[in-house]
């Protein structure tokens, strides 16, 4: 038995504008999807602790889904499926489409450095029969959310002979963990009258790594000079060779099912590792696109997206150059007529932090994809704010796939800001909207997500690269 609806619940149906919840949306069967989706990206995380580990996890996936180095100048079909790597820290992709590029691509952009603690050039350090590594932070990270962690040590050590010896300490079998200290609660009556931002200091951000002395010795520093003696053993490396080094601490976390129901995920470096590998997963989906399908993965994101691996190098419009020569046609028709979704992720609504939010206008955990006409701060101040004409192409192409997606801005106007790469996309005449997954605790050594919100990201991708 139908019950009629009154006159006011066709009217509110017709006229309001409501949202539900993304898991009361999937379609029968989709949560299987979900999941394999989800378990695939935590692997993601796992693997890829740095942009390199990311770039090197990436070239895998892409060549055991057949996607081959581009060669300049050989000519691209429809259907080919190439990737250039820039530097090892940053990777574009591309499934050339049936129209020429002069049509313009649909172009998703993310990024896959995250904040952490890179070590100095001169880090080792011995202090009272302690050993230390010196940290310079990388990110707009809590320094106090730094402390009292297990961490680990990834990154590379270049030998002035061109060799590159890769380090990766603290997630294999039987490794160990670094750390950085904290004052005991007893011994903190002056630290706890300090503000957040002042009670670590961030030369306090020191990596806890030895404390035995080297036996046969008279001399000073021998706990320094036994460190010294391990990493001599181990990588064939001096004192020296830090200095032509990258190494980060990063949290040594593994991606983590988070709840009773299993609905979230915890991990570092979400942010924004999850959009990038709803990029990299959407892409690895596609046969022949209609337009030119790209990916790029881009570096140094987190501090601005400067040098020569950041969304404002040239290697991206050398990429596109690349691809649009194969195919004679213009660089900058091609741009003009592209579409990019700049997947990266935005602040979810906390209610424990209700006061920082303005409601109405603010990602919900679960609530799906997260578009956002503008980022910046302040008055907008560095947005590159999209179209509403650009706005109201998402929406068709999100409703016509059945994405859950949402409206999200980045707090209360006048709290705080933040931006994307969106604006160096903008920058080259490229119509750019921003997009992405909510996230719990941002920039913190554990981030967490929804798993829909995950899956509908990947979703959205896909149906913006199709489009
Ligand atoms: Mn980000
Ligand atoms: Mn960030």
């Amino acid at each position: 038995m139908s019950e009629e609806k009154t006159l006011g619940q066709q009217r509110r149906e017709a006229l309001c504008y409501q949202q539900k919840n993304a898991w009361d949306c999937l379609a029968q069967g989709e949560e299987e999807a979900l999941n394999a989706y989800c378990e695939d990206y935590k692997r993601f995380l796992d693997e890829g602790k740095t942009e390199r580990e990311c770039v090197d996890y990436i070239l895998r996936l892409a060549q055991a889904n057949g996607f081959k180095p581009l060669v300049r100048g050989t000519v691209l079909l429809p259907g080919d499926k190439i990737y250039s790597v820039n530097r090892g820290k940053s990777i574009m992709l591309a499934v050339v489409g049936e129209e020429k590029l002069e049509r313009g691509a649909n172009i998703a952009a993310a990024h896959i450095d995250s904040p952490r603690l890179d070590l100095k050039q001169n880090p080792l350090y011995e202090a009272d029969e302690l050993a230390f590594l010196k940290t310079h932070y990388y990110g707009g990270l809590r320094k106090y959310q730094w402390v009292t962690i297990p961490l680990e040590l990834h990154g590379v050590v270049a030998m002035k002979d061109g060799s590159v010896i890769k380090v990766r300490v603290g997630d294999g079998q039987g490794d160990p963990v670094f750390t950085i200290d904290d004052l005991l609660p007893h011994l903190a009556r002056d630290q706890v009258k300090k503000t957040l931002g002042e009670a670590i200091p961030a030369e306090n951000l020191n990596v806890l790594v030895g404390s035995r002395p080297f036996r046969e010795d008279e001399g000073s520093e021998r706990v320094k000079l036994a460190i010294l003696e391990l990493l001599n053993q181990k990588y064939g490396i001096v004192e020296a060779d830090f200095i032509s080094a990258e190494l980060s601490a990063v949290p040594a976390f593994r991606a983590s099912d988070v709840g009773f129901d299993r609905s979230l995920i915890g991990a570092y470096g979400q942010d924004d590792r999850v959009c990038a590998y709803a990029c990299l997963a959407a892409l690895f989906q596609l046969t022949t696109p209609r337009r030119t399908a790209v990916c790029m993965l881009a570096d140094k994101e987190e501090i601005g997206s400067e040098g020569v691996t950041g969304m404002q190098s040239a290697a991206f419009d050398t990429f596109m150059e690349d691809l649009c020569r194969s195919q004679n046609s213009n660089l900058g028709v091609c741009l003009e007529q592209s579409f990019c979704l700049s997947a990266d992720v935005t602040a979810g609504y906390d209610p424990n932090f209700a006061e920082v939010y303005e409601k109405r206008n603010s990602a919900r955990v679960g609530y799906g994809l997260s578009l956002c006409k503008y980022t910046g701060g302040g008055g907008k101040s560095g947005a590159s704010d999209a179209s509403a004409e650009m706005v109201a192409y998402a929406r068709r192409v999100l409703d016509e796939a059945n994405v859950v997606w949402q409206m999200a801005e980045l707090g209360k106007t006048d709290q705080g800001g933040g931006g994307t790469v969106a604006v160096y996309l903008a920058k080259r005449n490229i119509d750019t909207l921003d997009a992405g997954v909510p996230v719990l605790s941002m920039h913190a050594p554990f981030e967490t997500t929804s798993k829909v919100d995950c899956y509908m990201t990947y979703k959205g991708v896909r149906a913006v690269y199709e489009a």
